[in-house]
């Protein structure tokens, strides 16, 4: 599917990235690797009017150790982080994360950086960086800020990335409190279920107990990673998509990008 049209930016500095941010602030997304952010958009479960590819800034892609504390650029990709002989050697739980993510053509595109900000509880980076209590630089118009990684993440898919999480303007994340239910059990559509199982079996059965469990609980946000499912499920079964893509506007379901 081809998403709705947009503009690109390709800012060569950090400056311009962040002025174009400012600029279109209400319909402006970060582009990064790519691998979440796009297959939202191409499946029209996300829009944005405007986005800034960061691909083409230098020095945003970094590994390095500074008065001991070690430093990974937001435009790192995975693959950089699964080579590097300094993470390999002291720091293996990123190296061992980053090899689990995805594949090799995923790992080449997909960042550090992206895959924190795009705050999916089911990315593996989250749950390291909690491990090992990193801290996130975040840079914005009104300078730069150290935001605690326990803090970063405001919600499901919220996360301290957004133009308006300046110092001036923080987020409240005790707003509008939300329970979400992730209907998803870690089987996995390319790697562990056939496609024919995945159609037969995995799409309708869990889309039914949700559908089951979202008229029980109206409080509860749901959600269901995988791109893969969603084309399938609108290839297959058009009207429980459409059902889907309602929720979705209603803010009852909150696809996943990967
Ligand atoms: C087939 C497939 C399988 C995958 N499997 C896994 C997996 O097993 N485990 C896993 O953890 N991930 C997995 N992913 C997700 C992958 O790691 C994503 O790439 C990652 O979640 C997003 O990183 P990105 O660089 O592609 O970001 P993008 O897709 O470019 O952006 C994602 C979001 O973050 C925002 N953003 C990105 N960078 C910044 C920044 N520097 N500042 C502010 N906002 C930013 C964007 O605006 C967007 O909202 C998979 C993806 C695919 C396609």
């Amino acid at each position: 599917m081809i998403p709705a049209s947009f503009d690109y930016h390709s800012p060569q500095s950090l400056e311009e990235a962040l002025s174009l941010l400012q600029s279109h602030r209400d319909d402006v997304k970060v582009l990064s690797g790519g691998q979440s952010l796009l297959p939202l958009l191409k499946l029209r479960l996300g829009a944005a009017g405007h986005l800034v590819d960061i691909g083409r800034i230098p020095d945003l892609e970094y590994i390095r150790e500074e008065g001991g504390v070690l430093k990974i650029g937001g435009r790192t990709r995975e693959s950089a982080l699964e080579r590097s002989d300094l993470i390999q050697a002291k720091y293996p739980l990123l190296a061992e994360t980053a090899a689990v993510i995805a594949d090799p053509i995923v790992r080449n595109l997909a960042t550090v950086g992206g895959n924190l900000a795009h705050g999916d509880p089911a990315n593996d980076h989250p749950a390291t960086m909690l491990a090992l209590r990193a801290e996130v630089v975040a840079t914005g118009p009104g300078g730069t800020r150290t935001i605690p990684i326990d803090q970063f993440f405001l919600g499901l898919f919220a996360a301290g990335n957004s133009p308006a999480a300046d110092a001036n303007n923080p987020p409240d994340p005790t707003k509008d409190p939300t329970v979400y239910w992730v209907a998803y059990s870690h089987l996995d559509t390319q790697w562990r279920w056939t496609y024919p199982q995945v159609i037969s079996q995995f799409i309708p059965g869990t889309v039914l107990t949700n559908a089951a469990l979202i008229s029980k609980y109206p409080n509860y946000v749901f959600n269901w990673t995988g791109a893969n499912r969603y084309r399938l499920l609108k290839e297959y079964y058009p009207p429980i998509y459409s059902v889907l893509s309602n929720l979705v506007k209603q803010g009852r379901w909150f696809p996943a990008g990967s």
